[in-house]
Parts: structure tokens; C-alpha cells; sequence
């Protein structure tokens, strides 16, 4: 009977998927694309309950999670392995989008307007590893500052632990908001198709064939790329390093999928990965607690093929030649900025600056992709999401 409940949620998301595709095209054709804002109040207010949701359910999952943990070298195994797999797959990913730019050349042929592209400034690494630790536990919060909330939900978990049996009482409260937060993330997941036509619409509707002929090729070359990630090193990964057959893994990932491909947001599809993958794949709360919301801050593998992409396609385009020594500083730049990039849409081109500056090409070359950004964003944090509940997979099995 659940099974069947499941089956069939699963099929509404893809139907509400089919459906927007078809109304945001026909909107597109009829010249009518500024109707297809008015689905748009449908994804934000998604949006929104995905974000509420999110802190609470990250917080309380890995106290709970971690305060099970009686042997605190068991968390330090988790982190290095977490860690170790997370640079791997995402060095790998910027070779994969190297190694197709450089075969298919996107960048030829294209031409260089007068576009002006102004970068964001980006914090340099210590600022970022000195932002880890708050100094506020409730800004951090607010601010739904996921690597400062993982830092206070180990070291309460931790506490807890070494407290016994004093903090039991702090636990069972974790362990009730966990069961409370988790019947409405269940609940949100249930609206999760009209979510869906709110948020893919608009963009169906807002990019027409006009807007994507002219860079055709690149996003064409891109999404080779994310298929070979996907379908090989995933699959590799999987079958090598996990206990879970690929069909078990992508029945119980779809969902998250889904909601990383149409809103763009890593963040937004945690809650959902959380779930699936604690309740479907029966991973354990302190592993999908800890690599998830890691994951979704800091290992980008769709983000960082695309900077290996992009920024040898902006060099075609500009005609300038990258050799070989500065393609592996792409390789290191790429990895960075997509660590540093946080899980929200848009944010790889953000940091695509860095990768394009550490290599000494014009910052506006950014003008040339970010028509089609979304297009791209879409496959890159479908990617995102997936590298994060493949590591959680095998690291639950090392963990074991
Ligand atoms: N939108 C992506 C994510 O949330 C980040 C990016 O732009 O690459 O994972």
C-alpha cells in the first residue's frame, strides 16, 4: 500500500515535469512568455517551505545522529573518508569537462560582444575556513549557515555523549523535533509536483530556441559531460564502493533529483535527499546527517565540471590559447570555487570569476554563458545532489 503511495508520487512529479515543459513552451511559441510568471508565486512558496524546513531538520538530524556515535574516533573516520571522496569526484568532474572542451572546442566561432560582466568579489579560503566557526549560535541559525550549523550540531552531539547521562534529556528533545520535522517534510514532499510547475514554467517559458541555439553547442558538450559523471564514475562508484544496486539507488534518489534540476538549489533539495535516504535506503541518521548538508555546501562535482567547461570554452571564444600547465591550474581553481560556491541557483557562475582570473582570462567572457546559466545550472546541481548521496552511500558502508 506505501509502496503504491510512493509509485505514485513519483509519477505525478514527472507528469507536473511533462506538463510545465509543455504549457512553458506553448507560452514561449505564442509569444506569451510573461504569463508564465504567474506560476512562479507556486515555486517560491516551495521554495520557502523547503527552506524552513531545512535548519531544523539538519540540526536535529545529526545531533541525533552524532550523539549515537559513542566512540568519537568513529566521527573523525567519517570525516576524512567523507572528505577524501568529495575531492576525488570533483578533481575527476573539472577533467571530464576539460577533457570535452578541449575535444569539441564549444568556444569556436563564437563571437565576442562588449558585454561588461561584473564579478562579485570572492573570499579568499582562510575567510572561508575562519566562517566556519560562529560566534552567534543563533545568527548562524538564521542565517541557515550550513557549515556553521554542522560545527554546532557535532559539537552538541559530542557534548552529549561525553555529558552522559546529564544531556539525555537535550537528546530526547533532538530526537522528537527529528520525528516532528520529518512528518512535515513528508507533508511538503506531497506538493512537491505543483512546486515543480512553479518553478519550471517560467524557465521553460524564458528560454526559448532563440536564446539557446546560439550556444547549442556548449550545452550540448555540458550535459555529455554531466551524462559521462553520471553514468560512469557514479555508476562506478556505486558498484564498487556501496551496497546498493544502481536501481534501488536512483528509485530512492528521484525526488531529490527532481527538485535540485527545477529549482536550481542544492539547499533546497536537502531535506528531500535526508529523507529519501534515511527512509529508503535505510542510511544511517549520523552519516546522512553529516555527508548531506556537508555536501550540499561544499562538494559541487556538476559545478565544477562546468568551470572546467566554461572557462576553456570563454578561451576558444576569446581565441586565447591555454596550455597544459594552466589547465591544471584549472583543475585546482575549479575544485576551489566549487567549494567555495554555495547551494543556491546561479552560484557556479559567481565563482567561475576566480577559475577564469587564476588563469588570467577577461572576467566579461562571464557575459557569453550567463544567458543560458539557469539551462546549465539545472544539470549542475542535479549532479550536485547526486555526488552528495553517493558519497553519503559509501561512506554508510566504510562506516559499517
Ligand atoms: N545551483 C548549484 C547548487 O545549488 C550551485 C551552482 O550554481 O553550481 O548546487
Amino acid at each position: 500500500m506505501q509502496k503504491q503511495a510512493k509509485a505514485k508520487s513519483t509519477i505525478l512529479i514527472f507528469v507536473s515535469l511533462f506538463i510545465s515543459v509543455i504549457v512553458g513552451v506553448i507560452l514561449q511559441g505564442s509569444g506569451n512568455a510573461a504569463a508564465a510568471e504567474l506560476f512562479r508565486p507556486l515555486g517560491t512558496i516551495y521554495i520557502n517551505l523547503v527552506k524552513m524546513i531545512m535548519v531544523p531538520l539538519v540540526l536535529s538530524s545529526l545531533i541525533v545522529g552524532i550523539s549515537g556515535i559513542t566512540d568519537v574516533k568513529q566521527l573523525g573516520k567519517m570525516g576524512i573518508i567523507t572528505v577524501t571522496y568529495f575531492s576525488v569526484t570533483t578533481a575527476v568532474a573539472v577533467i571530464i569537462g576539460l577533457v570535452l572542451s578541449n575535444i569539441f572546442k564549444p568556444g569556436i566561432g563564437i563571437t565576442v560582444g562588449s558585454e561588461i560582466y561584473n564579478a562579485n568579489e570572492f573570499p579568499d579560503i582562510m575567510e572561508q575556513i575562519v566562517s566556519i566557526f560562529p560566534d552567534n549560535i543563533l545568527e548562524a541559525l538564521l542565517n541557515a549557515n550550513m557549515l556553521q550549523i554542522i560545527f554546532i550540531a557535532i559539537l552538541i552531539g559530542i557534548a552529549i555523549v561525553k555529558a552522559a547521562p546529564k544531556g539525555e534529556l537535550l537528546r530526547k528533545i533532538a530526537e522528537d523535533v527529528f520525528e516532528v520535522v520529518s512528518l512535515i517534510t513528508k507533508w511538503i514532499m506531497i506538493v512537491t509536483p505543483l512546486g515543480i510547475l512553479g518553478l519550471m514554467i517560467p524557465t521553460v517559458a524564458a528560454n526559448g530556441i532563440n536564446v539557446l541555439l546560439p550556444l547549442g553547442k556548449l550545452i550540448l558538450v555540458f550535459y555529455l559531460a554531466i551524462a559521462i559523471q553520471n553514468g560512469i564514475t557514479y555508476t562506478i562508484s556505486l558498484k564498487c564502493f556501496s551496497n546498493f544496486k544502481l536501481k534501488e539507488f536512483y528509485g530512492a534518489l528521484l525526488p531529490a533529483q527532481i527538485i535540485a534540476f527545477v529549482s536550481c538549489s542544492s539547499a533546497a533539495a536537502l531535506p528531500v535527499s535526508l529523507k529519501r535516504t534515511q527512509e529508503e535506503l535505510k542510511l544511517s541518521t549520523e552519516v546522512s546527517g553529516f555527508v548531506l548538508p556537508l555536501g550540499a555546501t561544499i562538494n559541487m562535482d556538476g559545478n565544477a565540471l562546468y568551470q572546467g567547461i566554461v572557462t576553456l570554452f570563454i578561451a576558444q571564444a576569446y581565441g586565447i590559447e591555454i596550455s597544459i600547465p594552466l589547465q591544471v591550474i584549472i583543475i585546482l581553481t575549479g575544485t576551489l570555487a566549487s567549494i567555495g560556491a554555495a547551494g543556491v541557483p546561479g552560484a557556479g557562475m559567481i565563482v567561475l570569476s576566480t577559475v577564469l582570473a587564476s588563469v588570467g582570462l577577461p572576467i566579461d567572457g562571464i557575459a557569453l554563458v550567463a544567458g543560458i546559466d539557469r539551462i546549465l545550472d539545472m544539470g549542475r546541481t542535479y549532479t550536485n545532489v547526486t555526488g552528495d548521496a553517493i558519497t553519503a552511500c559509501i561512506v554508510d558502508k566504510q562506516m559499517k
